[in-house]
């Protein structure tokens, strides 16, 4: 059993109620950390950009500096309120 990463829109919306919903804004998915990082196709020419070759999850999230200042970045230029 794996534990689920953390959330951002779904725990703002339960913590804060600053956000409509915890559904992403392209329809497709729950905003999770693991949607936004690897599969939402509204950051797909970012996350491309950021980055060129695969990149696990874990390693986005829990990588070395270099891989967290990636993640940072994307974030940052996704504009994502986090
Ligand atoms: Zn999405």
């Amino acid at each position: 059993m794996t534990t689920r990463p953390n959330r951002l829109n779904q725990h703002l919306h339960g913590k804060l109620h600053v956000v409509p919903s915890p559904m992403c804004s392209c329809g497709e998915a729950e905003q999770d950390t693991a949607h936004i990082l690897r599969d939402c196709r509204n950051h797909q020419v970012l996350r491309e950009e950021i980055w060129p070759l695969p990149e696990s999850l874990h390693n986005k999230l829990y990588g070395p500096v270099a891989a967290l200042q990636r993640t940072t970045n994307y974030i940052s230029r996704s504009g994502l309120q986090v």
